[in-house]
Parts: structure tokens; C-alpha cells; sequence
């Protein structure tokens, strides 16, 4: 199971000191550094734990001010990573004249309200008379907490960490993945399994559930629905056999966690005396920091769609698809079945398409987002958001399509 990690990006000029200050901290030869402007040629990566911070990745990105088509394209993809990043490092070498570079990151921090500290890369003790002259040509940043520093110098790798760890608040584990779990109760997870089930594993959302109501004290159980049965013109099979697994427990399941794509069954076979919603819906309200809400607006843009319109449909990774997929095939066959003349669109995979192009959409339906990291899924968000453009989620959708009772009946755990 991926680790929950905080991002730290390191950003500058080329030659600022980042690869050395990152070398600093994962004590190894991570970064190649060397007085060649521009020795960072891509964005460097280290994952490791820090002491009182727990988990970290590292990036080591190329410097912001190479002027050639090429240094053209390093800063667009450097300033990508910096949308992922939950802190910022802005290095600088006070010795340096101009300051564009450090003003364009601190323009970005801003916008995107990101966390930032600022270290100023002492090449020669005295350069730290020049300080004052960098907070002067870019006003506020003195607002900032800064540390000066030689980052060839090991001694300072103690202060450094101190540094980050007075100044820094993680927000890894500000939102619960299941806030209304309870010490000892009992909660179900329905995971059908079908032909894109991997053997010899739970999914990403299945495992952190089970985990996450073990370590809080509480009793998962799973329970595999027989789909095709349940479905079949002969359901009760598979009805009687689900009603005598939740009548075996001495005390009734306070919850169900299901596969979205069983909502057409669990909402009605769910008996009401206990709460239900799905793991994609869990999913994206734990990657997207608790902002379910948005989702949840966004699936009210299904009413007003009409023909010639179109809908995206956005999958995080590009596992392997089998015939009945949910994304390629399940939700395009209910939109078209509901909106004919609804084109339905297609974004598989980590990156998504640039703003511009997705204005066209009338409606975005995101997936669980699970193979992503959270901070990956936060900042595809916000660009979304910027668009304006309605998103909601495979486990909103579908629980949409059982009618409002059943989409209230998800949300409520949440709220
Ligand atoms: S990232 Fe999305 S499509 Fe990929 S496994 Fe997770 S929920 Fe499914």
C-alpha cells in the first residue's frame, strides 16, 4: 500500500544550491551537483523518513531560469511539481543580482497558497550581508520564515531539519479516511471481485478501509457479492444468502462499504437501519481533503444536459480494462442510455488535459483517484475548479442513477 508522504519541493535559480540541500537531508549523492548551471536536467526524486516528520518525498527540481526552448519546457514541468507540493523550499543565493526567478516562485506559492520556508544558500559567510537586499526586491518575502545556511556543509543538516519542523504543518493526516468509524462496531465491506480483481491482493480502497477500521478498534468483515446472480432473473439466491450473512452477527453492522458499481443492488438490499456508502466515495473525499461537497454539487449538472453536449470521464492510472469496465464501459452505456446525444469523452491515465481544452465539457466524473497521491489528485482539483466546469465521482454518479434517496443515503455518513 502506497505510504501517505509529505511533499517538499526544493526551487530556484540553477546553481542556487537546491541538489546540495537536498544531498543534505537524504545524507547520499541523490542530486548530482556541480557548478554547471543547469546540472538538474529533470526533477530528481527521494522518498525517505525524517525524524518528527515521518514519511517524506523529495524533489529536487531544475532551476527556473534557463533560457533556451528546452529550459522553456523544465519550467513548466517544475512548476507542476511545485502544484504538487505541500512545502516549498525556496533556495537562494543571496550573492546573485536578480531575483525574477525567486519572484516567480513566490508569485506561484502565493497563488496556490502553498506552505513556504526560505533558505538562503551561503556559498561565503559574508554574503549573508546581502540578505537584506533579496527581502528588499521582493517585497513580503521577508514575511517568511528563512534560515542561512551552507548546504556543502553537514553540520547543518541538524538545524535544517529543526528548521522545517518548527515551521512546517503537515497536513497529511488532517482528514479521516473513515470519520464515522466507531470503537467496536462492526462494518461490512462489499467487494464483488471480477475478472480486473488481482489476485493475491485488495485493492488500494479495500485494504485501507480494513486497515484504517482494525487500527481504530472496530470489526471489518467482508462479504463477496455473487453480481451476476444478484442481477440474474433470479436474484433471491443471491438475496437470501446476503440477508442470512448480516443476520449471523450478534450485533447489526453499523455500515456498509461497497463497490460503487453494486449500488443498483446494496440500495435496495441494504436494510435501513444501516448506513451506507462506497469506497469511491470514501476515496475521494480522503484524496481530495475532504471536499466530497464539491462532488456532490457537481452531480446536479446531469439534469441539464442535452444533446450535442459532452462529458468527460477521468480515470487516475491506466489499469488493464476488461469488457464490463466501469469507466470505459458501465457509466458511458447509462449516460447514453439517459442522454441520448450525449457525447462521452474519455482522460485515462496521470496526467490530465490543459484547461483550455477542457472547457468543452459540461461535466467531469472522476474516479476514486487511488493510485494517485493525494497531493497529485488535490492540484488536478484546483486546475479543475479553475475551470468552473462540474465534477463529481463514480460513487456519486452511480448511487445518482438509484435516485436521490439512495445518492442522500451515501453522503450522510460523511456530513
Ligand atoms: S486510480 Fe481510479 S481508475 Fe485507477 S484503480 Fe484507482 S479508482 Fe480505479
Amino acid at each position: 500500500m502506497e505510504i501517505i508522504r509529505d511533499h517538499i519541493g526544493f526551487f530556484g535559480k540553477m546553481n542556487s544550491g537546491k541538489s546540495s540541500l537536498m544531498n543534505l537531508l537524504t545524507q547520499q549523492e541523490t542530486s548530482i551537483t556541480d557548478i554547471t548551471p543547469g546540472t538538474t536536467a529533470d526533477t530528481k526524486v527521494a522518498l525517505q523518513e525524517l525524524h518528527g516528520l515521518g514519511p517524506v518525498k523529495l524533489f529536487d527540481t531544475a532551476g527556473l531560469d534557463e533560457s533556451s526552448e528546452l529550459g522553456n519546457k523544465k519550467r513548466a514541468k517544475v512548476l507542476n511539481v511545485l502544484k504538487e507540493c505541500d512545502l516549498v523550499i525556496l533556495v537562494i543565493d543571496p550573492s546573485t543580482k536578480n531575483f525574477d526567478t525567486e519572484s516567480l516562485i513566490f508569485e506561484q506559492v502565493r497563488e496556490l497558497d502553498k506552505q513556504m520556508l526560505v533558505v538562503y544558500n551561503l556559498f561565503n559567510k559574508a554574503h549573508s550581508a546581502f540578505v537584506g537586499n533579496v527581502e528588499s526586491q521582493i517585497s513580503n518575502l521577508g514575511l517568511y520564515p528563512s534560515l542561512e545556511l551552507n548546504a556543502v556543509d553537514n553540520s547543518f543538516r541538524s538545524l535544517l531539519i529543526d528548521f522545517i519542523l518548527k515551521h512546517y504543518d503537515s497536513k497529511k493526516n488532517q482528514v479521516e479516511l473513515l470519520p464515522f468509524v466507531e470503537r467496536d462496531k462492526l462494518y461490512v465491506l462489499n467487494i464483488p471481485m471480477d475478472d480486473e480483481t488481482p489476485p493475491g491482493r485488495f485493492l488500494r480502497p479495500q485494504a485501507m478501509a480494513e486497515e484504517y477500521i482494525t487500527r481504530h478498534w472496530a470489526y471489518p468483515v467482508s462479504y463477496r457479492m455473487d453480481l451476476n446472480c444478484a442481477r440474474s432473473s433470479n436474484p433471491q439466491k443471491e438475496k437470501d444468502r446476503f440477508d442470512a450473512f448480516l443476520d449471523q452477527f450478534k450485533q447489526r453492522p453499523a455500515a456498509i462499504i461497497t463497490d460503487s458499481q453494486a449500488m443498483d443492488i446494496m440500495s435496495k438490499w441494504v436494510p435501513g437501519d444501516i448506513a451506507l456508502t462506497t469506497f469511491s466515495i470514501m476515496m475521494i473525499n480522503f484524496g481530495s481533503n475532504g471536499r466530497l461537497i464539491d462532488f456532490y454539487n457537481g452531480i446536479s449538472a446531469m439534469n441539464d444536459l442535452k444533446p450535442g453536449d459532452k462529458v468527460l470521464i477521468a480515470e487516475a492510472c491506466n489499469h488493464s480494462r476488461i469488457q464490463e469496465d466501469i469507466g470505459n464501459v458501465q457509466i458511458p452505456s447509462k449516460i447514453k442510455a439517459l442522454y441520448p446525444g450525449v457525447d462521452v469523452e474519455f482522460n485515462f491515465g496521470r496526467e490530465f488535459q490543459s484547461n483550455e481544452n477542457l472547457k468543452q465539457y459540461k461535466l467531469i466524473i472522476h474516479c476514486g483517484g487511488c493510485m494517485i497521491s493525494n497531493q497529485k489528485l488535490q492540484a488536478r482539483l484546483r486546475e479543475l475548479r479553475n475551470t468552473g466546469i462540474p465534477i463529481t465521482n463514480y460513487g456519486v454518479f452511480l448511487s445518482w442513477l438509484q435516485g436521490e434517496k439512495a445518492l442522500q443515503r451515501v453522503i450522510k455518513p460523511w456530513f
